[in-house]
């Protein structure tokens, strides 16, 4: 009984952030810059309008091809465009206003100055963003006290998330589950994770 019930709770529903922080980790791994971010918008409805990664303008030289690398310029790598900034620009938006901007990296000052022109009202992260100075720190705190926004580490651990997602993901009726036409489950260990 006590297995069972175990096992129910590690196939609970996950919520809201760990499913969109998940989802986060999955786009920064399209990241051609040394640093892979990911990051997406979502409305104060939670429902998702953008996601995007850290790369090279279109067409371009990617940071990760052989004789190339990053442009780096007071240790930022200015070949790229960041992830926050893309997911803006793909969102076409002026505002979100009560929207969540999650990424998988404390934003740089330059794209939290977006996400308050945005209305965005909670940033949540996974990483530090190491590059952010004491003056930046303390402004980003400022702003976040006037205009009421929430910026926050994210509390869980992402690999236990993950874990917890794919659990349930090989649970019948489970998109990797003997019931998914592609047959998947056989290539996943009955023990996963454990
Ligand atoms: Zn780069
Ligand atoms: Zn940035």
């Amino acid at each position: 009984m006590k297995k069972e019930r175990k096992m129910e709770q590690e196939i609970s529903r996950p919520s809201f952030l760990e499913v969109a922080f998940s989802q986060i980790c999955e786009e920064s791994s399209r990241s051609t810059c040394r640093i892979q971010v990911g990051a997406g918008l979502w409305r104060a409805d939670k429902s998702l309008i953008a996601m995007a990664h850290n790369g090279s303008l279109p067409g371009e030289p990617h940071c990760e091809d052989t004789g190339v690398g990053c442009l780096l310029i007071n240790g930022h790598c200015k070949r790229c465009d960041h992830a926050e900034h893309n997911a803006k620009h793909y969102a076409g938006v002026r505002e979100i206003p009560g929207g969540h901007c999650l990424s998988t990296h404390e934003p740089c000052i330059d794209c939290f100055r977006d996400l308050v022109r945005l209305k965005i009202s909670y940033v949540g992260y996974l990483v530090e963003y190491g590059n952010n100075t004491e003056q930046e720190k303390e402004f980003m705190k400022d702003l976040c006290r006037k205009k009421g926004i929430t910026l926050e580490k994210f509390s869980s651990e992402i690999l236990v998330v993950k874990n917890k997602i794919l659990k349930r993901q090989q649970k019948p009726g489970g998109v990797f589950t003997r019931y998914c036409p592609l047959g998947i489950k056989e290539q996943f260990p009955t023990d996963w994770g454990e």
